[in-house]
């Protein structure tokens, strides 16, 4: 099974590990200090491994959210590294060992990397997310065409999460937490069906599967393009989509509907 692959940023390259069936986890490596950060360790082992083939221990663990998938290898890489564990502070009592806590507001610093959080509720209450210059870290807010599910936040929540990760520049890459893309685009192709970016996208990425390649990361403008759960800032999908399916227009309530028809596909 394909199992890594990395991709060189300015100031820093993202090495990408494929662990459990689908997860994917991301160790950051800054150009200019000593810094190593890992995104969402579901794996101990395979992150030490990681930091075997890159020759650098890890510094720093950073977490989206609580869940197991995202957070199981916290204690072990932390009793092996020394390295400093940063969540969410709205979610302090459920990030395990957590060291620093922080959120929209918090100027954080890894190395000589700067790192915007963002606050991106609705998978979980305390879900954030991380950019880095071009590179979004989201867990399981946005997917490669599709979102989180609704565990804990509402519809509207998550709609105002990912129109404010819409609003980063087109080129920015999509680093998210799971490879759920081709399921993901099947409900999308039922959705949108009159969309030749989406067609191109399936081709594409059913290739990439073939080979057993990533289909992440992906970008903010093919998401924006082709995630049905994005498509809503569009007003001709709006209208288009409320008249098929008998709603008002709005946004919120498309994006409502999708949601809920994607948990029943
Ligand atoms: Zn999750
Ligand atoms: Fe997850």
């Amino acid at each position: 099974m394909w199992a890594y692959q990395h991709n060189r940023h300015k100031h820093f390259t993202v090495h990408q590990l494929a662990v459990l069936s689908d997860n994917y986890i991301y160790l950051i490596e800054d150009h200019n200090s000593d810094a190593l950060a890992v995104v969402d360790p579901a794996d101990a082992s395979a992150v030490r491994n990681a930091c075997k083939t890159i020759k650098k221990p890890l510094t720093h663990i950073i977490n989206t959210h609580h869940h197991w998938d995202h957070t199981d290898g916290n204690r072990s890489l932390k009793e092996t590294f020394h390295c400093k564990i940063i969540g969410a502070a709205a979610d302090a009592e459920r990030i395990p060992a957590i060291d620093i806590q922080i959120d929209e507001s918090t100027a954080l610093k890894i190395g000589d990397l700067d790192i915007s959080v963002l606050f991106v509720p609705g998978h979980t209450r305390g879900h954030i997310a991380y950019l880095i210059d071009d590179a979004l870290f989201c867990g399981d807010t946005l997917f490669g065409g599709g979102c989180g599910r609704l565990f804990e936040g509402t519809a509207e929540q998550m709609w105002h999460s990912l129109s404010k990760l819409a609003e980063l520049p087109e080129k920015t890459s999509v680093y998210c937490a799971h490879e759920y893309t081709l399921a993901n685009l099947n409900f999308a192709h039922e959705m949108d069906t009159n969309n030749p970016d989406l067609d191109l996208r399936i081709t594409a990425d059913t290739q990439r599967r073939m080979k057993n390649l990533p289909t992440i990361p992906s970008s903010i403008e093919l998401e924006k393009k082709t995630n049905p759960f994005l498509r809503p800032l569009d007003k001709n999908f709006c209208l288009q989509y409320a008249t098929t399916h008998d709603l008002k227009s709005d946004a919120l309530t498309v994006f409502t509907h999708l949601r809920t028809s994607k948990d029943q596909f």
